[in-house]
């Protein structure tokens, strides 16, 4: 069945018409254009788009994304004219929608794992070179009597079938030799939107693993990958994927889905934070029972960005206080346990923890960590301590002072420094 005239009207009406309007002056330019790849999959599906919606330009990518700017105030965020390609990103109401348009193209692979080298091709072509059959469908976006329609619909490798079963294929033998990082594309779409795998493509999965197609990536590229799964929304999941797969051994040794671990991250879900990032705290809360070796090999395999290679360096550390934040503590010894670490480590604590410990790592970010006490640096120089070392020991010991309760107020701040210079 051609289901290209519901998709249209599928669309939240604020993207249809930034589409309308997109449409219209890719016409006026003599440029046709079809929308590919995820949002036709999501689309029927009916699960909620990315915020990335791609295009497939058949004529000049650059004229065209130089009028979006020009007419349609796009902020152009990337632009590669020698691969005819262009990210555009548009303000819908507030939430930024961006349009990655690429010139149909074919891919070839010199050598396994290699990024490929794109050459202009037809839009069947450009279909054939995706990794799985519910990703290779296109609708050619048309206007008639001024309103966006739906022009040809291409599905050649039956995509819509196969998501109607829920069915995860890839579109020919050399797909995961061409380019391994299908695999974990592969596993993070298996398990958003629950799809189970072709018996071919589960054979072809098999063979890659076990051929070490994964090994002949870049760590930067798997990085990438990583950092995508990170922020799927059900991490335990896609985890519990990965391990069915057989994948996580050879992305991140010693990881896998353990009760424990779905039992951490259901706390997350239940409460996530709202001032952290949250895939660095899903990265600590998963790296959170791995062995020191294990922890340490992933630091030396991926270029890390710097918070994440701290946290997981904090992450024995943060274990080792588990068990000390349940015995008996007054408050200042707490911050004084806390205090070396980042937001993001204390959340992860937080979560793992439970019981009084993980109250107290909540109430520490909450409540500790924020105090401000009553007399400053300069204060405290004003009452007669010469600045230097001293000011920041007094202050210390102050905020011991304060956190415990034996000072209250300002004015038994300033006896206590008078009393204690
Ligand atoms: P998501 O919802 O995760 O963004 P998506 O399918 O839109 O899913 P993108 O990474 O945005 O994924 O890629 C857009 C499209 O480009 C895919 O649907 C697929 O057709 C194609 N594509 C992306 N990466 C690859 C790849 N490594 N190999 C083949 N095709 C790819
Ligand atoms: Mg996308």
């Amino acid at each position: 069945m051609n289901p290209s005239y519901q998709l249209i009207s599928l669309l939240p009406p604020p993207l249809s018409n930034l589409l309308e309007q997109v449409t219209l002056l890719a016409n006026q330019q003599g440029t046709a254009l079809w929308l590919v790849g995820g949002v036709i999959r999501d689309l029927l599906l009916g699960v909620p788009l990315g915020r990335d919606l791609d295009l497939v330009v058949e004529g000049d990518v650059a004229a065209l994304s130089a009028a979006l700017v020009a007419e349609l105030g796009a902020n152009l965020r990337a632009a590669h004219p020698e691969f005819g390609t262009a990210s555009l990103a548009f303000d819908l109401d507030g939430a930024a929608v961006v349009l990655d348009l690429a010139r149909a193209r074919r891919e070839v692979y010199p050598q396994p794992a290699v990024l490929p080298v794109v050459e202009p091709a037809t839009l069947e072509e450009d279909l054939g070179r995706r990794d799985f059959s519910v990703n290779a469908m296109a609708l050619e976006l048309r206007i008639v009597d001024g309103h966006l329609c739906a022009g040809e619909w291409h599905d050649p490798f039956a995509g819509q079938a196969d998501l109607s079963q829920r069915c995860l294929r890839l579109l020919h033998q050399q797909s995961l030799r061409d380019d391994p990082t299908r695999l974990l594309r592969g596993v993070r779409l298996a398990a958003r939107l629950s799809l189970h795998l072709h018996p071919a493509t589960q054979i072809q999965i098999r063979h890659a693993l076990s051929q070490g197609y994964l090994g002949l990536l870049s760590p930067e590229r798997i990085l990438g990958e990583i950092c995508l799964a990170l922020e799927e929304p059900q991490p335990l999941r896609l985890l519990a994927h990965a391990d069915a797969w057989r994948l996580t051994p050879q992305i991140v040794p010693g990881l896998h889905a353990t009760p424990h671990l779905a039992a951490r991250l259901a706390r997350y879900a239940a409460h996530p934070p709202r001032s952290v990032v949250l895939s660095q705290v899903v990265a600590g809360l998963l790296c959170y029972d791995l062995t020191v070796d294990d922890l340490h090999a992933l630091t030396q395999r991926y270029p890390l960005p710097s918070p994440f290679a701290r946290l997981l360096s904090d992450v024995p550390r943060l274990r080792d206080l588990g068990p000390q934040l349940h015995t008996d503590l007054c408050p200042s010894q707490i911050d004084q346990l806390l205090r070396p670490y980042s937001d993001v480590a204390i959340h992860v604590l937080h979560y793992a923890e439970t019981g009084i410990a993980a109250q107290r790592a909540m109430h520490y970010l909450e409540e500790m960590r924020p105090l401000r006490l009553p007399l400053d640096g300069r204060d405290i120089q004003r009452l007669g301590i010469a600045p230097g070392p001293a000011i920041g020991k007094i202050l210390a010991e102050l905020r011991t002072a304060y956190l415990d309760g034996v000072i209250q107020t300002r004015e038994q701040a300033e006896a206590w420094v008078i009393n204690n210079r």
